[in-house]
């Protein structure tokens, strides 16, 4: 063999994505992205995402979970838990003891949540008190339009839902920062400290009512928000309020290559696995889609990763087929579809550009995650990382590799441990992010795509 046919075929030469889609592939693209902005601009908090799986799902004949309910094949069955984290699956030809394939997402995102005791008025300007979810640079957050959305439990019990911020005709509000001509003392602090969690704190409004006494400003905010949506002060105590940037999802880039938005991390994913589950039709293993909540915080909780509400559902399956739900967990796989770091030329010094995941060069698979010494972190075996690569070039899906970041840069994690821990084999995958839990994130509509294929390749393996 000559010296160049020796490197074709022996050494890997990853290329740009886009010189490898195929004939028609373009224009798959660009429509998958623009349902999955249509998903974004309405999709902000776990709890939206979740509602929107439920429409979408029972459009396609999915029904509602009950307990000790049949799984033949052909059935399609999701799990509402709670309306903050949703389970779907599409029962497979085959019996629940050969495993099923599973795709995990997460749908909670980096935010601002509203404090039970939130409203104030200083000086004569209304302010919301926050507590940052998920790690966030918090100066990265005021000077940003915001939104407010979440639900409140009333007094007399009944739910309602707030969103103020989104219809271009609403209010937004935001949280401010120092001007820089008196940032002397400001400037001289560390990215950490130059705005302090309890800065974080939202304005609402100045007009005060007219009248006398105190918090006349206050008092308005409080009547403007009984009139519309019927609440009393004490109704923050059994409120889910959050503060996210307002706007929908921009395409970014002259020749709009990129999408910018509010919570890719990890919604990109959540969608892919929902669009791809919803395309297919009697797979020969059970699929199971997962949108989980409370990933940014550790997974934790009745609606995290960790709750046992995900064994209710797989085992109540089961269970309608006569099969341990330990046999199935045992022969199953869990593709834990969440976002990793893209390279960015900016911050070179961060990453290890051979082991890091690119845009355009489609669905970053990552063996571990973790900090320091891969702390924490699932790490996929030989066997596994085989799996998913050879399942990924039989259906021509483009993927790369990931790592998160330099050794000892700083680290992460995903629902990847939790999964594994049920002894349910599992790697992680997704789509490549810059400015990661930034209140606007970017990614590529190519790896979008081919994240989506990802998906849709593992329910069918
Ligand atoms: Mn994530
Ligand atoms: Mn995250």
């Amino acid at each position: 063999m000559t010296t160049e046919e020796l490197r074709a075929s022996l050494l890997a030469a990853p290329k740009n994505g886009y010189t490898r889609l195929k004939e028609g592939q373009r224009e798959e693209m660009e429509s998958y992205c623009r349902d999955y902005r249509a998903f974004m601009d309405a999709c902000k908090t776990e709890r939206e995402a979740t509602a929107w799986a439920v429409a979408e799902a029972e459009k396609r004949g999915f029904k509602p979970f009950t307990p000790g309910m049949d799984a033949k094949p052909g059935d399609k069955i999701y799990y509402n838990n709670r309306d903050k984290a949703i389970a779907l699956a599409v029962v497979g030809t085959e019996p629940l003891s050969r495993g099923a394939n599973i795709c995990a997402a997460h749908v909670d995102s980096p935010r601002m949540d509203v404090k039970p005791n939130p409203l104030y008025e200083d000086t004569e300007i209304a302010y919301l008190k926050t507590h940052y979810y998920g790690g966030i640079k918090k100066y990265q957050w005021p000077t940003v339009p915001m939104a407010i959305h979440g639900v409140v439990c009333r007094r007399d019990g009944s739910r309602v839902t707030v969103t103020i911020g989104e219809d271009p005709s609403d209010p937004i509000v935001m949280v401010t920062d120092l001007l820089v001509h008196l940032s002397a003392d400001q400037m001289q602090k560390t990215a950490a400290q130059v705005i302090a969690g309890e800065q974080l704190n939202v304005l609402l409004g100045t007009e005060p009512l007219e009248g006398e006494g105190s918090d006349l400003v206050k008092l308005n905010m409080m009547k403007l928000l009984n009139e519309k949506y019927g609440l009393i002060e004490s109704d923050f105590l059994s409120a889910e309020l959050t503060i996210v940037p307002a706007g929908p999802c921009r395409e970014v880039g002259l020749d709009r290559s990129l999408l910018g938005a509010y919570g890719h991390d990890d919604r990109v994913c959540a969608f892919a696995e929902l669009y791809s589950l919803f395309a297919i039709e009697n797979p020969a293993k059970t699929a199971v889609c997962i949108l989980a909540d409370k990933e940014e915080i550790g997974s934790v909780g009745i609606s995290g990763m960790q709750s046992h509400y995900f064994e209710h559902f797989m085992g109540t399956l089961c269970d309608a087929q006569g099969v341990k739900l330990e046999d199935c967990f045992a022969a199953s796989f869990c593709l834990s579809a969440d976002v990793s770091n893209a390279y960015d030329p900016n911050f070179p010094e961060t990453c290890d550009l051979r082991n890091n995941s690119k845009l355009n060069y489609g669905i970053s698979i990552c063996k571990y995650t973790g900090s320091r010494g891969k702390g924490g972190c699932s790490d996929a075996s030989a066997e596994a990382m085989s799996h998913i690569r050879t399942t990924f070039e039989r259906n021509d899906v483009i993927w790369q590799i990931a790592t998160l970041g330099k050794v000892d840069q700083g680290g992460g994690g995903t629902v990847a441990a939790y999964m594994a821990n049920r002894n349910i084999v599992t790697v992680d995958a997704g789509v490549p992010v810059l400015s990661m839990h930034a209140p606007m994130e970017l990614v590529s509509k190519l790896d979008c795509y081919e994240t989506m294929l990802g998906c849709k390749a593992i329910y069918l393996a």
